[in-house]
């Protein structure tokens, strides 16, 4: 497909921003991309990595563009949870059928990686160059060092705001009549702590895990590097009796650390260390809409629509709405009006949902996990799926390993959830819970 040849912008270069580049750049596009950030290229990594999960969606994005093969080398596959229960061995959960995986990846490496294809490409980067302003119907990007202070003046075609959460794009739309936008925060923060390699630079736990530290109220999770650490978070309530607020003293995260995560005892100095030394950040669900004006600026990514991260979505989300940003390229041409009202009706229900999952999985996590009846629940359904795989897909294998759009696995999830709660009610469930009574019953229901 050729497109007559425009001038665009992107504003912003992190995973999103960087990777539109590529996709817009195959068109011929002259594409300039800002960021108020200095070349992460340039920036010496103190040694922390933090990294991210990449699932079917994200792994689609960059099939169609041709660098998957080159993002898989700097990725390792993970097949399954590592479960830490208190009080249990630890023990292994699959993610789903044979030969699927999440894969993590470090978000500054994967960055760095894309920047360059960029450039490779013919795309022009401008770094440390914050952009205050946008005129919406002329396309213009206004740039300088304050807000107050001298701006620079630049004409586009068209303008992407890959901005982020916290968009300034965004919010130069919000000031638009009928423009929706909500912001959600919830009550627990994160903290990212680090568990070094070995000596000769191996794994100190299981390489091809997702390690889970459940803990009720909070929870400690560790993705591998490829350099033999592994990046922890640690998610934990702002306020409260265990809570960011309450550990106070190096006194008291040892002892928070040694109570609640023995099996990382010998840690326990590092994870102090880091507690201390990294901030305490905040998650927010973000919604807005419309997405664009006219046909003139598109919003893509975590500008338009932010997540928890409790189901490791939001970026591919975002490298899914350029796949389909590049399939309506394909079928529409030059017409951006249309490209760009179809691409926002398209997207938006499933920005939504994504948004319903993640905050799901964040309540599950946080107050379900110790609900015997969710558990049972939860072994039911799982006993089920085992049995009858094609029958019963469960919502997290629809929303990571497909690419089927995230409202049906939205309603798919709800539909189960209406048998289970027949399926609950039979009385004495929880001795017959495994019976061949259930199976026929749950099996009379999908029908
Ligand atoms: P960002 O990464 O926020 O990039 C925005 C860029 O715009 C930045 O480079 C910024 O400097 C630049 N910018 C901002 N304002 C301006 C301005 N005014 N002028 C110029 N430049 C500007 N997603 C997953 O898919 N899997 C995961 O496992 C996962 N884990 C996560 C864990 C945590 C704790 C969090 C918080 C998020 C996680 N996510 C995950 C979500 C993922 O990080 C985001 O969805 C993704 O980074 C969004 O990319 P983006 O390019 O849209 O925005």
């Amino acid at each position: 497909m050729t497109q007559e040849k425009k001038n665009i912008a992107i504003i912003g270069s992190g995973l999103v921003g960087s990777l539109l580049a590529i996709y817009l750049k195959r068109y011929g596009h002259k594409i300039t991309v800002f960021d108020r950030r200095p070349d992460i290229r340039n920036i010496e990594f103190s040694g922390r990595s933090i990294n991210l999960a990449m699932s079917n969606r994200g792994w689609n994005a960059l099939k169609t563009v041709g660098i998957e093969d080159e993002i898989r080398k700097i990725a390792i596959p993970l097949d399954k949870r590592a479960m830490h229960v208190i009080g249990k061995e630890q023990y292994f959960q699959k993610y789903g059928k044979d030969g699927e995986a999440i894969w993590s990846i470090s978000r500054g490496v994967l960055n760095k990686r894309m920047i360059d294809l960029a450039e490779e490409n013919g795309v022009d980067f401008r770094f440390e160059e914050k952009v205050w302003d946008i005129d919406l119907p002329e396309a213009i990007v206004y740039t300088g060092e304050t807000e107050k202070g001298e701006w620079k003046e630049y004409p586009f075609d068209l303008v992407f705001g890959c901005d982020g959460a916290f968009s300034r794009v965004r919010h130069k739309m919000q000031r638009r009549s009928r423009f929706d936008y909500s912001q959600d925060f919830i009550d627990v923060g994160y903290k990212e702590l680090t568990i070094p390699a070995n000596a000769d630079g191996t794994h100190k736990l299981d390489k091809h895990s997702f390690h889970i530290w459940p803990r009720g109220k909070f929870m400690f999770i560790a993705m591998p590097n490829l350099d033999g650490s592994f990046t922890c978070t640690l998610f934990m309530p702002f306020e409260g009796d265990i809570s960011f607020e309450s550990l106070k003293t190096k006194k008291d995260a040892v002892h928070f650390f040694n109570t609640y995560f023995p099996n990382v005892k010998d840690e326990i100095e590092n994870l102090t260390e880091d507690f201390f030394r990294n901030p305490t950040s905040a998650m927010v669900t973000m919604k807005c809409y419309p997405w664009t004006y006219w046909d003139k600026v598109a919003l893509v990514g975590d500008s338009a629509h932010a997540v928890v991260p409790f189901y490791g979505q939001g970026m591919n989300a975002g490298f899914e709405d350029i796949f389909v940003l590049n399939q309506l390229i394909q079928e529409f041409g030059d017409d951006w009006g249309h490209i760009f009202s179809t691409y926002q009706e398209k997207r938006k229900p499933n920005a939504d949902a994504i948004a319903e999952l993640s905050y799901r999985n964040f309540m599950e996590m946080s107050s379900k996990t110790a609900d015997t009846n969710f558990l049972l629940q939860k072994k039911i359904e799982k006993h089920f799926s085992t049995k009858h795989p094609e029958k019963w897909i469960p919502a997290y294998s629809r929303v990571t390993f497909s690419n089927r759009p995230y409202l049906e696995a939205l309603a798919e999830g709800d539909a189960q959830e209406e048998i289970m709660k027949e399926v609950m009610k039979i009385p004495d469930i929880a001795e017959k819970w495994d019976s061949e009574e259930i199976e026929n019953f749950m099996l009379e229901l999908i029908k």
